[in-house]
């Protein structure tokens, strides 16, 4: 895992420290209030939003990017997704109930952030973290460790929660009293609810579980089975990238077949790059199907007869299956797996 460099900021570093604060934003509603906080108080503030490619939904750069208009505040997109990985491959503080590695994130997100304030020459950087919102990384312990470990100290500021946390450099400045903040706790939405309103705030509705496919049962799942299947260190973005779509199921130790699940999928799954079957139903609406691994002649049967389980075909009837890989094409015949046949529980893997 790169370590960043720690760097300990002291505000005789500097002899007139600009007013001005990088705010991450998430594109939900604590970050953009945050963000807001601090812009009415006098700072001019850049709204960050960080591209990890563990995001869900679509509109979540959109979000921040309609927060930032109505902000009236620049937003810098920035993708840290290669660089991120290492973070999940590798968390020193533990991971949440699914594979979300929540200390670690923050700690990354805060010293890029770190990164992003020296560049645009802002003195610090402003979360939305609320002080006991989440049981993981938002407990007193916790935000003083990411203040700590990203190196920013003082620098990094929960105006949301600030009144009840140390003492800040924009405090230490004189650039705000401490009263100045709010004092933020715990998980009710209340009163960021009613600030949104009357700040103008637009409000995103979060998908349920949240925005991180990590926090996902089916997605940790399916990361832990190819963990065991090839180890850690082995892992590429790709791998990471095909563990986002479709069903999951095992074959053998080392075969897997991905299932497509709507047109979307199929077509993601069609383009996937790599050395593996595609399966596909020339004669039925069908999903599109790679076998993943050396499978041999009975795996590759077995692997459409499971995706035709989820093809149009109907029960009982051979199909036609087309396996196809660099080039080469296979016509296959599989009878459709019936729906109760428990060898789909067996090999699935996301259930
Ligand atoms: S839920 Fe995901 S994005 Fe949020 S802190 Fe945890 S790992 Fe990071």
């Amino acid at each position: 895992m790169e370590i960043l460099p720690s760097r300990v900021y002291h505000s005789q570093d500097m002899s007139a420290p600009p007013k001005k604060a990088v705010a991450l934003m998430s594109g939900g509603l604590d970050s953009a209030l945050a963000a807001a906080l601090t812009k009415r108080l006098g700072f001019e503030v850049v709204g960050l939003n960080l591209a990890t490619g563990f995001c869900t939904g679509q509109g979540r750069c959109d979000a921040v990017l309609a927060q930032g208009l109505a902000l009236e505040i620049p937003v810098r997109l920035l993708d840290v997704s290669d660089e991120y990985l290492e973070v999940v491959k590798y968390p020193r503080f533990g991971r949440g109930q699914g594979m979300n590695p929540c200390l670690d994130c923050r700690i990354f997100m805060v010293k890029k952030a770190g990164e992003v304030m020296e560049r645009e020459e802002a003195s610090f950087v402003v979360t939305g973290e609320v002080l006991g919102q989440r049981p993981m990384s938002q407990h007193r312990e916790a935000l003083e460790l990411v203040a700590r470990e990203s190196g920013l100290g003082e620098r990094l500021v929960r105006p949301l929660s600030g009144r009840l946390l140390g003492p800040t450099f924009p405090e230490r400045m004189g650039w705000v009293r401490r009263e100045d903040w709010l004092d933020l706790q715990g998980r009710s939405r209340k009163r960021q609810l009613e600030l949104a309103r009357d700040w103008g705030i637009p409000v995103f509705t979060q998908p349920a579980g949240g925005c991180c496919l990590l926090l996902e049962r089916a997605y940790a799942k399916r990361l832990r089975d190819l963990i065991r299947e090839k180890g850690v260190d082995a892992l590429t973005k790709e791998d990471f990238a095909l563990l986002r779509y479709g069903r999951h199921f095992r074959l053998g130790p080392n075969v897997r077949v991905v299932v497509g699940r709507d047109e979307v999928e199929n077509a993601a799954l069609l383009a996937f790059p790599g050395n593996h079957y595609v399966l596909t139903f020339p004669d039925v609406p069908g999903p599109v199907a790679l076998v993943l691994g050396e499978a041999s002649e009975e795996e590759l049967k077995l692997a459409a007869e499971l995706a035709a389980r989820y093809s149009d075909a109907p029960q009982g009837a051979p199909v036609r299956v087309m396996a196809q890989r660099n080039g080469e094409a296979l016509e296959l015949w599989a009878t459709p797996m019936s729906k109760d046949d428990p060898r789909l529980r067996k090999f699935r893997i996301d259930r």
